[in-house]
């Protein structure tokens, strides 16, 4: 983790947010690279949830909500962590979590084990970042920054089911920041305080949940493997009796083996009728479905999944990162499905004479119409494939002397090095083919 947390900030993938007042925890910027690469796997996303299907539609709700709506879900009186403080050293940490937890005085030991250690009973701290709207900063301007964005699709339920051609079943995607003000933060941006959700709400007639619930999870592990992470990496955690939400009737974790262990990095959740029943109840409106097929009304049940796009992403980063030796040097090289890799090509003239920088200038722009492009014209051929391999580009097209006579550039590919020529006026089009 450590390699690739300074390999990140090295090449402008991730850095520390307002580094220069000394950071701020567990809040991160995303860099040139990053961004890039982010979108990607937002735009992948959305293309497997949106556009490629034709019973969900998107959506884009606001982060601040009614505060009543936060009552419904049941975050306000739920959404919490217990909390325990060390009196000795004032650090913080989930009671839940003190196993996986360092003391700060011995890092060798948990906190309770070190012999000044003295920790509080645990107290219930809730997650929802609070703040007020209008000029008054009093109880009843209360608001919230969400916590996930689930909730602006279910309380749109039917903006969106009477504005569009849909019917049950259906479903609602949207991707979108939330805020949790969770208490041990870490490993990088794997749980941070500010994240993107990528979710979809899928609402379907009871008795037909648990049949959509099994097609999601098949679905949904099959979009991980599409986007290049090893199947072998991935697996299912089921949520126990005494793991599961009490709305939910069944839970599963989409899970990675990250350096630290294996983790969460999608949740699909069976949430029956909790969701539309409890929106019902504390807005006083019919949430009710009219089945014109059958004459029935129902309030439909929900199946969920729930990614985040910033979790996904140290996925992708981890999931990529190798260490090879190549010629006695080590090769450090971020093997990224080309669908997502954040530079698609390099364009790199072999020396700066001979014409080829005015050639492969021409080339660069060319190509940049169609994808994201770098030019590279300094150092050794070598390094500069070096670099390129580090940002995870899986194309390198050099031009050469050959160019200059037969109009055909070296491609080299980022993971097997293999060097293939192809001509000019068909790189495009080949390039485009490979990186979808
Ligand atoms: P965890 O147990 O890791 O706290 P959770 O079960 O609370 O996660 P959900 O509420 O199911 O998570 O959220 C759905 C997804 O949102 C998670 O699978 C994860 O990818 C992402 N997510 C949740 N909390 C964070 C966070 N603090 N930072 C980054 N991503 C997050």
């Amino acid at each position: 983790m450590d390699k690739l947390v300074s390999l990140c900030k090295r090449r402008g993938f991730v850095f520390q947010s307002s580094e220069i007042y000394g950071g701020l925890g567990s809040v991160w910027d995303y860099g040139p690279l990053g961004v890039e690469l982010k979108k990607n796997i937002k735009d992948r996303w959305w293309r497997a949830m949106v556009h490629a299907r034709d019973d969900i539609e998107g959506l884009d709700a606001a982060i601040l909500m009614h505060p009543r709506v936060w009552e419904a879900s049941g975050h306000v009186a739920g959404f919490t962590d217990p909390l325990v403080d060390c009196k000795t050293c004032k650090a913080r940490f989930r009671a839940d979590k003190l196993e996986d937890a360092r003391c700060p005085q011995k890092p060798s030991k948990k906190p309770g084990e070190h012999s000044t250690c003295e920790l509080t009973e645990p107290r219930m701290f809730n997650l929802m970042f609070k703040t007020f709207m209008g000029p008054v900063e009093e109880s009843a301007a209360v608001v919230y920054l969400r916590p996930e964005t689930a909730q602006g699709i279910y309380v749109n339920y039917q903006n969106v089911l009477n504005s569009s051609r849909q019917r049950v079943p259906f479903g609602i995607a949207q991707i979108g920041k939330a805020f949790r003000n969770e208490i041990t933060p870490g490993n990088f941006i794997f749980r941070t305080r500010e994240f993107e959700q990528m979710e979809m709400q899928f609402f379907v007639k009871p008795g037909s949940d648990e049949e959509w619930f099994e097609r999601w999870r098949e679905w949904r592990m099959a979009w991980h493997h599409s986007i290049g992470l090893a199947p072998a990496k991935l697996r299912w955690h089921v949520h126990g009796p005494g793991e599961l939400a009490h709305y939910a009737k069944a839970a599963y974790d989409i899970e990675y083996e990250f350096p630290f262990g294996w983790n969460e990095i999608e949740g699909i959740h069976n949430r029956s009728d909790f969701d539309l029943g409890r929106h019902q109840e504390y807005s006083g409106k019919k949430l009710e479905y009219f089945d014109q097929a059958s004459n029935e009304r129902f309030l439909p049940f929900i199946v969920e999944t729930s990614a985040g796009a910033d979790r996904v992403t140290l996925t992708t980063l981890v999931d990529a990162y190798r260490e090879e030796e190549v010629e006695g040097e080590t090769r450090v090289v971020l093997s990224f499905h080309p669908t997502i890799a954040p530079i698609k090509a390099a364009v790199l003239p072999l020396v700066k004479k001979d014409g080829m920088p005015e050639l492969a200038d021409r080339l660069f722009h060319d190509l940049k119409k169609h994808f994201p492009c770098f030019y590279d014209d300094s150092g050794a051929i070598g390094r500069r494939y070096r670099r390129m391999d580090e940002a995870g580009t899986p194309f390198c097209c050099t031009i050469d002397g050959q160019t200059t006579s037969d109009g055909t550039v070296t491609v080299r590919e980022r993971d097997a090095m293999t060097q293939i020529r192809v001509h000019q006026d068909q790189l495009a089009a080949w390039i485009r083919e490979r990186v979808g």
